[in-house]
């Protein structure tokens, strides 16, 4: 086959080849180094998306890319019929922050909570003495995001997502966030697990109360049903503690990870706890890309760079200000600012109105945010955005609400 020669610009390239199951911004990104994007004009923009909660340590960070060019010219991937150092150290570091447990390693954060729903029915089996199909179902969350897998998907109550893809996978229930009476009445004898993210992202960040996780605890303890958290958003340090649910006292029986751990590298993790993690034998579940030298030794760069620059400290104190500079909006913008929610560098701004036309005012302005449900963008900073960078986003979004007519 000849190679045209014809230079066609990335617009022209999306549209005549690339599936259109994304509604994208007009803009081509070419180059990034810390909290910026430089787009192919050569326009700069701050960058508060962090391909959506990932590039936990900003563009091209020099140690994560010093890690990873050093392991692309060693080894960079031997399936797991096979170990490799990398993913038994990562594995150890993780069950160092999570606590006495095993780790299995996926490729993204659906194929982590597939790995936990796989888990949860495995948990039903033994519960109902090694029958099969008797103790299947989760309980999961109203306005829930646990992915496009089918097993993810049947877990997200959300029409837009499980639209045109019925018959989902059975078993799925769903209580409100933060009520835990409306979790308890849907237990019964066919109750597997109850399954939350700790911080709801996509439909617009909203957290689990403290209360509300320790009784769902305690209702996993008294019905022998696995407790399992989404933290595949919140997590890795986003919430300004490595997991999100540190911040409530509670241990859960498995938690789902993904985005951040690899700092911009695929990779999917799930830590299950001890006795738990048994359920998963030889043959039980399984990927051919999960855990490869590569993806680890970019998430170890990513823990590694947390820890050296005690970007967990710097989330939870940095976050103070720019959290009460962002409420001084709800006061100074009236009828447009609805309210401002979330923990550490993981925010919702909740406006009147459609979310898009900010969203793009503030592209023009140079801060990329991503929306989130029907009326709130995100704020998701990299973990070492400074204080400047936190002040300046506040500055350009007063900007666009000024410029905003009321709703
Ligand atoms: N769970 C949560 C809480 C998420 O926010 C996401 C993605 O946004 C997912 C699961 C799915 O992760 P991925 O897109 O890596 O499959």
């Amino acid at each position: 086959m000849t190679q045209s020669i014809v230079r066609t610009s990335a617009a022209e390239l999306y549209d005549a080849h690339v599936m259109k199951n994304y509604a994208r911004a007009p803009l081509t990104l070419v180059r990034g180094s810390g909290t910026r994007v430089w787009d192919d004009t050569g326009k700069s923009y701050l960058d508060f998306t962090s391909g959506i909660a990932v590039s936990a340590l900003g563009h091209c960070h020099p140690q994560w890319v010093a890690a990873v060019q050093r392991q692309a010219g060693e080894l960079i991937h031997v399936s797991n019929l096979f170990r490799n150092p990398n993913q038994g150290e990562l594995a150890r570091r993780i069950v160092g922050q999570a606590g006495a447990g095993r780790v299995f390693f996926c490729n993204s954060g659906a194929e982590a909570n597939e790995s936990l729903i796989k888990l949860a029915r495995l948990h039903g089996k033994k519960k109902a003495g090694g029958e099969e199909g008797k103790c299947y179902k989760i309980i999961c969350a109203k306005h829930a995001f646990h992915g496009r897998t089918f097993g993810g998907m049947s877990a997200t109550p959300q029409e837009k997502i499980q639209k045109g893809f019925a018959p989902l996978v059975p078993g799925f229930v769903f209580g409100e966030l933060n009520n835990l009476r409306s979790f308890e009445e849907l237990i019964d004898e066919q109750t597997a697990a109850i399954f939350v993210e700790t911080i709801q992202g996509e439909s617009g960040i909203t957290p689990c109360t403290t209360e509300f996780l320790v009784g769902l605890r305690d209702l996993c303890n008294r019905h022998k049903l696995l407790l399992l958290l989404d933290e595949v958003q919140c997590g890795v340090g986003r919430s300004g503690t490595f997991y999100a649910f540190e911040q409530h006292g509670i241990q859960p029986d498995a938690i789902g990870m993904a985005k951040g751990l690899g700092g911009g590298m695929p990779i999917g993790a799930i830590w299950v706890r001890e006795n738990a993690a048994e359920l998963f034998q030889p043959g039980s579940h399984g990927t051919t890309f999960g855990g490869t030298p590569l993806a680890c030794a970019a998430a170890l760069a990513v823990l590694d760079v947390i820890e050296k620059e005690q970007l967990l400290e710097h989330v939870a104190k940095a976050s103070v200000a720019w959290l009460q500079n962002l409420r001084g909006l709800v006061a100074e913008f009236p009828g447009k600012v609805l309210a401002i929610r979330g923990t550490g560098f993981m925010i919702g701004v909740q406006l009147a109105s459609d979310p898009a036309p900010v969203i793009a005012a503030l592209r023009e302005a140079g801060l990329l945010v991503p929306a989130a449900g029907n009326n709130v963008f995100r704020l998701l900073p990299p973990l070492n955005a400074t204080v400047e960078e936190l002040a300046k986003s506040v500055e350009i979004i007063r900007g666009v609400l000024r410029a905003l007519p009321a709703a």
